[in-house]
């Protein structure tokens, strides 16, 4: 080592990069993750087709969906999956419009950081761009609405479920959507919440996308437990169990000494005193349905089938406390507690056959707030694509409930903000004025990469629709037309979104954009590969 000079002890086999060289390093694989979803942008998008290490297939235009599977080694470009966790969680939609926004940001940057324009700098310019442009978001761009407004709802559904591969039958899972979304809706503490985690969401495959219904109830993917069991039972008392209505195995292999056949008899009446006893508690509680969490021995089974019970097991926790919410039933561990209050309450239960398949339908619950929607698609690949729009769809509802305000889509609530941020970028100065200016170009990617996706020339999408935003006849919702690459109002398209997931987007882009440029230095510790004497400091 040499003498007197600062000596950072790292472990031998640690990788560090340091300056310029890990900054633009860490812009090169963000962009590239951007690069990825990029071509997916809009209704136009093309589809990706991920294949897993075990070979199975999923063919999505989800950002998200792409980003969770796609195994992403480098540091910065994790920090861009998790933008568009972030932004899925937040708002359900806009995931791939984040992380393009973030690509862009980034890219500009790169320019301006070979004009020595310092990080510190571009990063608080961005800052000041950002919380303007949330300003203009909400003060100027944004339109209120009204949560009986079901035809601005229904917009909003529509373009978020555009770019999906659900294109022919948008217009009823639309509605759907806003009905279940509108069931579900409460106000708390004077604010309206809708937790769409309430809607339950079964998929089967079978039939067509059109056949997907709002069911107002619970279903459950379950079939009943035997076949002597009523189909149908009115007036439902349901008991919700989440231990086994079966003879525990004790943990220790244990050996019972049978000596003779007499012994082996009261074994087994002890047995079916134990199983017994169950269903007594169960009808002494009054239940008529009996929903478990874990399994139920057949001889049990039997019995209730002779006492006239339904009853369902194996059904998943997060199913069994929906239930618990829709029918004012409690769940309960031992089957000894049982008692009446603890029931829940359903106008019916009946078992229905979806498809090739049977599933239980609670329906009538004790709560009007629960509802389900059934899935129908013709094969696995369509159910799951659909449900991924819906969870968008019924996300983008929620929020438009929630918020009351939305936004005009196709790219024209960027290019407004672009233009406005333009403007205002003069009265910042210095040279942060260069980063804001930076930062509305970034909010061009969006119209551009619609453009582009729909095979339009985007350089003359893009000067149409700057100049519909400015001079005396500016229409702030003038958006691209993806019928013919022109600029259109968006609200006389119904291409309508959101606000939030616009806030949202440029907020989580820009928090990204900015943690990755105030990196200078990247100091790894190598996994596995064996030390070869490079790394450390010894580039002095
Ligand atoms: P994200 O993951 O960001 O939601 P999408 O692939 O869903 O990405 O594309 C969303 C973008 O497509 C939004 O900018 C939205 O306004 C735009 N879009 C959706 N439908 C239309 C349409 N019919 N015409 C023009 N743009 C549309
Ligand atoms: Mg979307």
């Amino acid at each position: 080592m040499l003498q007197g000079t600062p000596i950072l002890v790292l472990k031998e086999g640690t990788e560090r990069e340091k300056g310029k060289g890990a900054t633009s390093n860490n812009i090169a694989a963000a962009r590239a993750i951007a690069d990825t979803v990029r071509t997916t942008l809009g209704p136009r998008g093309m589809d990706k087709m991920l294949v897993d290490g075990m070979g199975d297939i999923t063919i999505t235009n989800d950002g998200v969906t792409i980003l969770k599977e796609v195994d992403v080694e480098h540091p910065a470009a994790k920090m861009l999956v998790e933008v568009a966790k972030t932004q899925d969680q937040q708002c359900g939609d806009g995931t791939t419009t984040a992380v393009v926004l973030a690509g862009e940001l980034l890219k500009r940057s790169e320019y301006l950081l070979e004009q020595n324009v310092h990080p510190t700098v571009i990063t608080r310019g961005f800052q000041l761009a950002l919380q303007q442009g949330k300003h203009l978001l909400e003060a100027e761009i944004g339109t209120p609405v009204k949560p009986g407004d079901d035809a601005i709802l229904i917009d909003c559904a529509t373009t978020a479920m555009g770019s999906k591969g659900v294109f022919g039958s948008r217009s009823e899972l639309a509605k759907i959507t806003v009905q279940a979304v509108q069931k579900i809706a409460e106000v708390r503490g004077g604010k309206t919440v809708c937790d769409v985690d309430q809607i339950k969401v079964e998929k089967h495959h079978g039939g067509t996308i059109s056949d997907t219904e709002l069911i107002q109830g619970i279903i459950l993917d379950k079939e009943r437990g035997h076949p002597r069991m009523p189909g149908e039972v009115s007036n439902a008392r349901i008991a919700l169990l989440n231990s086994a209505l079966e003879i525990k195995k004790t943990e220790i292999e244990s050996k019972i000494n049978i000596k003779n056949p007499a012994q082996m008899q009261s074994f087994l009446d002890e047995e079916d005193r134990t199983f017994h006893k169950m269903v007594d508690s169960i009808k002494a509680a009054g239940a008529n349905v009996v929903v478990c969490q874990k399994g139920i021995d057949d001889v049990v089974l039997h019995y209730l089938a002779k006492e006239g019970v339904y009853a369902v097991k194996q059904v998943k926790e997060s199913d069994l406390q929906k239930l618990a919410r829709a029918t004012g039933g409690k769940i309960v561990t031992g089957i000894k507690e049982l008692s009446s209050s603890d029931l829940g309450t359903a106008a019916k239960v009946d078992e229905r056959k979806v498809g090739d398949d049977k599933m239980t339908f609670v329906t009538g619950c004790a709560n009007p707030r629960s509802v389900s929607i059934l899935i129908r698609g013709g094969t696995e690949h369509v159910t799951q694509e659909v449900e991924r729009s819906l969870h968008d769809a019924l996300k983008v509802v929620a929020s438009v409930i929630e918020d009351g305000v939305v936004c005009p889509g196709g790219g024209a609530s960027e290019i407004d903000l672009a233009v406005k941020l333009r403007k205002w970028a003069g009265t910042v100065g210095g040279r942060e004025q260069l980063a804001v200016e930076a930062f509305a170009q970034s909010l061009e990617a969006v119209p551009w990469a619609l453009a582009e996706n729909g095979g339009y020339d985007s350089i003359n999408t893009l000067i149409e629709l700057r100049s519909a935003h400015d001079g005396p006849k500016a229409n702030k919702n003038s958006g691209i037309n993806l019928q013919d690459g022109k600029a259109a109002d968006m609200w006389a398209l119904h291409v309508i979104e959101p606000l939030r997931v616009k806030t949202q987007a440029i907020s989580s882009a820009t928090e990204v954009a900015s943690m990755i440029l105030r990196i200078d230095d990247i100091i790894a510790s190598r996994k596995s590969s064996p030390p070869s004497g490079k790394g450390g400091d010894h580039e002095h």
